[in-house]
């Protein structure tokens, strides 16, 4: 289902998607929703891929999401700045084609004929644009306005790659390429837009987008191993809980091993490396640090890139101390750090029969296995409107 002209490669496409999800209401950020199996990024970036055959791709995102999106597919990726054009421009600098074409990622249902109209007006000014008419009323303070003259501007819009670059040198901020090159003396034209290319802003707007599908239901796991050895000058934590014994856990945090295991077996199931890449012991950040804390920030990037926790699994090899006393609350405390149903936690204590170094009492050792799924905005979509209609 795509379109070339002559086998023409002189434009290029930037997908802008740094902007923060302030006014989405679910935890996880507009990017990172899934539709079926992908998230909504990837599949807006594919969509334009299969419309047609672009000189480069680059997609603009924070430096920690872009670590992560390198994972699903190779693309270029340009570190976002602190507004649209900063970033636009950060973009810019890596891009040499004729015409480039800018489009917000928030936008993911553009249709194949939108995209076509504009790209084969390229000639017919320094940048093309869709647009709607308004078909409601509008009032500037108490003035009804003649909406005939009143047009709405979508993306994606096609400019000369050397205009904007000239036009978005200032400091003068602009909301859309369009109104850049207009103010540096360049020429637009009015392409016809589509109402499947609606803006992604609110859950109400999921309504409106016929492109987006509610994830699969698919389960991905994860499992994390780490080891402490004793040391008598510590407190001693596990799973958030302190253990009444005269001595703790050797290491650069406070030593919850527990925790360490099971933040490995959750970036594990999206992912997402492991614990040393994301808080480096080396780091002085993380001297004494509560490992509550660290874990608590596994868990947001966990919601905030689409994925729900399914479900919990703990083995902890101890030869000493003894930890049945412990365990109830142990997943109490995990329930609640995780969000989690009590029932979805499970938190086994064993020995090593004296064997190794458990066995000798010099340390102790815990396996996790998490069981992660999709967020399922769907449900979380329905929810929150039957709180609004109530
Ligand atoms: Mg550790």
């Amino acid at each position: 289902m795509s379109f070339h002209t002559n086998h023409e490669t002189n434009i290029s496409l930037i997908l802008l998607g740094a902007g923060s999800s302030s006014r989405f209401e679910l935890p996880v950020k507009k990017q990172w929703l899934y539709s079926k199996k992908r998230p909504l990024w990837l599949d807006v970036a594919q969509r334009f891929e299969s419309m047609y055959t672009f000189d480069k791709i680059i997609i603009v995102s924070s430096s920690e999401e872009i670590a992560y999106m390198r994972n699903f597919a190779e693309y270029e990726y340009t570190e976002g700045g602190g507004s649209r054009q900063v970033s636009l421009r950060n973009a810019l600098e890596n891009i040499e084609s004729e015409y480039v074409l800018v489009s917000d990622i928030a936008r993911p249902c553009i249709p194949l004929e939108m995209t076509e109209r504009i790209i084969n007006a390229k000639n017919k000014a320094d940048c093309i644009i869709p647009v709607l008419p308004v078909t409601d009323t509008l009032y500037m303070e108490d003035k009804a306005l003649d909406r005939e003259k009143i047009k709405i501007i979508q993306t994606p819009q096609l400019s000369k790659t050397a205009v904007l670059k000239q036009a978005l040198q200032g400091d003068t901020l602009y909301t859309d390429d369009s109104s850049a090159i207009v103010a540096a003396g360049g020429t637009v034209h009015f392409a016809k837009g589509s109402h499947q290319a609606h803006k992604l802003t609110t859950i109400e707007d999921l309504e409106r987008l016929p492109c987006i599908h509610p994830p699969y239901s698919r389960s991905f796991a994860g499992f994390g191993l780490d080891t402490h050895p004793f040391d008598e000058g510590k407190r001693m934590y596990l799973c958030g809980i302190y253990i009444d014994v005269p001595y703790g856990f050797k290491a650069h945090s406070d030593g919850d091993v527990a925790i360490h295991a099971l933040i490995d077996a959750l970036l594990g199931a999206a992912g997402m490396g492991d614990i040393g890449e994301l808080y480096p012991d080396d780091d002085p950040n993380y001297q004494g640090a509560d490992s509550t804390v660290l874990l608590a920030d596994t868990i947001g990037r966990i919601h905030a890139y689409g994925f729900d926790i399914d479900h919990v699994d703990l083995t902890i090899i101890a030869e000493a101390p003894r930890l049945s006393p412990y365990k109830q609350a142990m997943r109490k405390r995990l329930a609640d750090l995780l969000c989690v149903p009590m029932q979805h936690i499970n938190i086994k204590a064993t020995t090593s029969e004296g064997l190794g170094f458990v066995g000798r009492k010099e340390g102790v050792t815990v396996h996790a296995v998490a069981t992660l799924g999709y967020f399922d905005w769907k449900e979380a979509q329905e929810n929150i409107m039957k709180r609004v209609n109530r």
